[in-house]
């Protein structure tokens, strides 16, 4: 809200100065606990619905903040972004994460996500080979996530970077499939090896229309011979739905709940709030 002074500037109400505020901040708060090494890596178990085991860890990124507690990605990951404070988290996550997943068995994989800002920057590329080679980490077992609006701008920078990454041999997975504008064109324009159906035709898989995108989802994955699979997966009877639909790959609360690192590995897996 607000209004004009009599000088002609612009006179903030204290509800738009306190937005103001919080950003700026909220920001200044980021910067600092990068720097503080505040984050923390919790990892989720994708299951291979075949042999029901896991078959790749996707790293969640979490702010340990020393006042207020375990914050989830979607309050500060946007900010980030905005605020080109995602390059250096970005290089911090793609880094540890490969750290943690050369001590898991080889056949498991890491699954990590990537923001748009970093394609625009455009070394990715240098920041996930430097990740790699201070690992060492087999670049075979290496994910990328990589949501839809990732892709609206600079088609041609980012296919480039897709393609040196596959070049070494890195996986790309299209994340939150069908919430974009033209998914099915991604898929013909980018090489990606799989897709990733988000959670919320899974929750609403009840619904006619949310059962018809996973089942066409699934159709032309297959049809592009790529893997697909399902997130969001909380119970059996979603489990048994979309495994009859034929998809590859299962997510989901119901086989666990991202974890720490160091809880990952060793059963029973102790779950965190989030
Ligand atoms: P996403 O990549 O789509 O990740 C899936 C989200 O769904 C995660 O939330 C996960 O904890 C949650 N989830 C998993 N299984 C279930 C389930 O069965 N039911 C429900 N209701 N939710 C489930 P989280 O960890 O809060 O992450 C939210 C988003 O933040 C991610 O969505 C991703 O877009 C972003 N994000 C997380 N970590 C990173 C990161 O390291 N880098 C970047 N750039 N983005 C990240
Ligand atoms: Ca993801
Ligand atoms: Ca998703
Ligand atoms: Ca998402």
């Amino acid at each position: 809200v607000k209004a004009a002074g009599r000088d002609g500037h612009r006179l903030y109400q204290p509800a738009m100065l306190e937005a103001v505020k919080g950003e700026k901040a909220l920001e200044a708060d980021l910067r600092r606990a990068i720097t503080a090494r505040e984050f923390e890596l919790h990892y989720q178990p994708i299951l291979d619905v075949d042999t029901r085991t896991i078959h790749t860890a996707e790293a969640l990124v979490r702010w340990r903040h020393p006042v207020d507690g375990l914050i989830a990605p979607d309050r500060f990951i946007a900010l980030a972004e905005r605020t080109g404070l995602i390059q250096p988290l970005s290089e911090w996550i793609i880094q540890q994460a490969c750290l943690d997943a050369v001590s898991w068995p080889p056949g498991v994989q890491l699954a990590v996500n990537v923001s748009a800002t970093q394609f625009k920057r455009g070394n990715l590329f240098d920041v996930v080979m430097q990740a790699l080679l201070r690992s060492g980490l087999n670049p075979r077992r290496l994910q990328i996530e990589v949501t839809e609006t990732v892709l609206l701008e600079q088609q041609s920078e980012q296919l480039q970077t897709f393609r040196r990454l596959k070049a070494i041999g890195a996986t790309l997975v299209l994340d939150d499939f069908g919430t974009g504008f033209s998914s099915a064109s991604y898929l013909t324009n980018f090489p990606f090896d799989k897709i990733k159906i988000d959670k919320s035709f899974i929750q609403g898989l009840h619904r006619r229309e949310c059962a018809a995108v996973i089942a066409s989802a699934v159709a032309l994955a297959k049809g592009l011979g790529i893997s697909v699979t399902a997130e969001g997966i909380e119970t059996e009877t979603q489990f048994e739905d979309v495994r009859s639909m034929g998809i590859d790959f299962a997510q989901g609360y119901l086989f666990g709940r991202p974890v720490p690192y160091d809880r990952f590995m060793c059963p029973p897996m102790i779950q965190d709030d989030l």
